[in-house]
């Protein structure tokens, strides 16, 4: 039997069998990995505190011919007061859900923006919405289109008017508008660049309000659907 050993998050985890537990992992050092913990819904399981969604920790897995096994587990950090507050945790559910939808590679930055995004949530007194926004501008930038610039992405012209173009997730300017564009208000992208640009450690203090506030996270929304084709999980 081969053994290893991860830096993981659960991102997915389902009941199997009488007591066992399939889990989805997105690891820092492989990526995405299906594991099996078994016997893990007894009481008196040893690993029982591991098999739950949002559990971040050191995972020894060992594959054998049918499966990956997690034979134990060092726990950093389960970022259990997350249920505590219904709004944080599904804001924070909805991060896992687009690691587990849109996500394919190991991406050792990415890996920290989430393990960041989580603690944000968890520990911090931050407003709604605002460490979504951030991720959802962090996966965008790494799937290669980031919306923060003041050039058109067409045609390279200095932007005052912006308008995002839905079919390429990039900023145009009038003259480069087509029927797949979306008016973007000064007050929405002043509200994108600086979400983007506030570190997720730096949220508490962070007050945007008015209409770019709301705007920016329909915006973020809206371009999450057309480059993904998933729809974010509802928050509330
Ligand atoms: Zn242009």
């Amino acid at each position: 039997m081969a053994s290893t050993k991860v830096k993981a998050i659960v991102i997915r985890a389902a009941n199997v069998k009488d007591k066992d537990k399939l889990l989805h992992l997105y690891s820092l050092e492989q990526g995405k990995m299906v594991v099996s913990m078994r016997g893990v819904r007894g009481d008196k399981a040893k690993l029982k505190s591991a098999k739950e969604i949002f559990c971040f920790g050191e995972f020894i897995i060992e594959t054998t011919k049918n499966a990956n096994i997690v034979t134990s587990v060092s726990i950093i950090d389960s970022f259990y007061d997350l249920s505590k507050n219904i709004e944080k945790y599904y804001e924070a559910c909805a991060i896992l859900d687009i690691v587990d939808k849109v996500v394919k590679e190991p991406d050792p930055q990415l890996f920290i923006t989430i393990i960041k995004a989580l603690e944000t949530l968890c520990y911090e007194d931050v407003k709604k919405f605002y460490v979504i926004d951030k991720f959802l501008l962090d996966i965008f930038s790494a799937m290669g289109c980031s919306f923060i610039t003041d050039k058109c992405s067409s045609c390279g012209a200095t932007l005052g008017s912006r308008y995002l173009n839905l079919d390429i997730g990039e900023l145009v300017c009038p003259a480069c508008k087509t029927s797949s564009c979306i008016a973007v208000s000064d007050a929405c992208y002043s509200a994108l660049r600086i979400l983007s640009s506030t570190p997720y450690d730096k949220h508490t203090s962070l007050k945007l309000g008015g209409m770019g506030e709301a705007q920016a996270f329909n915006l973020l929304s809206k371009n999450y659907e057309w480059r993904t084709g998933y729809t974010l999980i509802k928050l509330i």
